[in-house]
């Protein structure tokens, strides 16, 4: 085998990329995976080396190789200049945020955003005199109506996890790039196989890593890619912050994005065929998915997005907890659980009518949120529709 060269590395399709990425079986004495580094300290040949902090690598925190290789292929898949590694999802919206905003500054928050981003923003960033605007998802290119002399974020989460609006991204990044402003995505759902932000012109793309890369739902982690331009703020504001995750569940990440592509593919197949399926059932009211022509925002899903994930969300012909807890009870392929991502299916009910400021959510009925994992999708439409037949008994 001879070495691939980054020219040529481009070249090669996502699927390809996260098999060759991120080894160094020379350095590895021939071993095809990087193992888990443990380690704080990491001493220096000499005292002069020492004093000038001159190593390849430097203390356990600031990195190691197995870190490395993660941060590779991450860049590689999101088109990135740099990469992070976060100790959880909430902690890489958390950091990125951090990293592009100060005192006195205004943010533009998508009102469709993951609840504890949302209480990061109320809770964390008023404290040190960051104001928060949350605006409609559909805004597009109104946005530019919100912005004022000191804001200097938009944030964007496309779609939404829970009520699956898609965003007009670039028409949100034309008026951020006028207005000099960043832009951050949330794209756990999507991941930089199905859409890279940083090549519609955002500046930083955060993942829930704990989702598809990781996709045993075995680990807690957080990533984020930056542009040239923003990754010296995001590193930097990560090293301040002293945040590190251990090399075993880097290390299960790493193995996680191997086989990714071929996850993601099934998943997304099988959610969209049981999402068409039960648009055409009567015990479900609204389908909400992103590949569905009634979603919010499909037309721009048509437009920017290679394809589909595993995760959408359903409006059932029911408007009482029994009816709901019902067709959650008799399931027996989904378990009910946060997160999502992983190859086991899951099923959660619902209501962001409550938090929701910029914009009413009215499902019109009981909504459902369903991860579709790895089982056949004959047999997980099934279950649901046995599900939904015992709801009707119970009306
Ligand atoms: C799960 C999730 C997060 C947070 O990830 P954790 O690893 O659970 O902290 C952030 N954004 C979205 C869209 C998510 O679904």
């Amino acid at each position: 085998m001879s070495i691939i060269s980054n020219e040529e590395k481009n070249l090669l399709d996502d699927e390809t990329r996260l098999i060759v990425s991120g080894h160094n079986t020379k350095e590895m004495l021939g071993f095809v995976n990087i193992p888990p580094f443990r380690g704080s300290t990491v001493v220096y040949a000499n005292a002069a080396d020492c004093l000038a902090h001159r190593n390849r690598y430097t203390y356990g925190r600031r990195g190691n190789p197995t870190m490395d290789a993660l941060n590779e292929v991450w860049s590689e898949l999101e088109g990135a200049a740099g990469s992070v590694v976060c100790p959880s999802g909430a902690s890489a919206c958390t950091t990125a945020l951090l990293s592009c905003l100060k005192a006195g500054d205004h943010l533009l928050m998508v009102d469709s955003v993951y609840r504890p981003t949302r209480a990061f923003c109320d809770n964390i960033l008023t404290r040190y005199g960051i104001e928060t605007t949350y605006y409609d998802p559909m805004i597009g290119a109104g946005i530019e109506a919100l912005v004022r002399p000191n804001t200097r974020a938009i944030f964007m989460e496309s779609p939404g996890s829970q009520t699956f609006e898609v965003q007009d991204v670039p028409a949100i990044v034309a008026v951020a790039k006028k207005h000099s402003i960043t832009t951050l995505i949330d794209n756990t759902w999507a991941t930089g196989l199905l859409f890279r932000p940083l090549d519609h012109g955002v500046d930083i793309s955060i993942n829930a890593a704990t989702k598809y890369p990781s996709g045993h739902s075995d680990v807690l982690i957080g990533m984020i890619a930056a542009n040239k331009a923003l990754f010296p703020a995001v590193k930097a504001t990560h090293g301040d912050l002293g945040l590190y995750l251990g090399p075993d569940d880097i290390f299960l990440v790493l193995r996680g994005l191997r086989t990714m592509p071929l996850r993601l593919r099934e998943q997304g197949a099988n959610a969209l065929k049981i999402a068409k399926a039960l648009e055409g059932n009567p015990l479900v009211r609204r389908v909400l998915h992103p590949a569905l022509p009634s979603c919010p925002g499909h037309a721009f899903f048509k437009r920017d997005f290679k394809g589909a994930s595993g995760l959408f969300a359903i409006v059932l012909a029911a408007d009482t907890d029994k009816e709901v807890e019902t067709f959650l009870d008799s399931l027996k392929l989904f378990g009910m659980g946060y997160s999502w991502g992983g190859y086991e299916s899951l099923a959660v009910p619902f209501d962001c009518t409550e938090y929701r400021s910029a914009t009413e959510f009215r499902p019109g009925g009981r909504a459902v949120r369903l991860n579709i994992g790895l089982e056949s999708a004959k047999d997980l439409l099934a279950d649901l529709e046995a599900g939904l037949k015992a709801m009707e008994k119970v009306r």
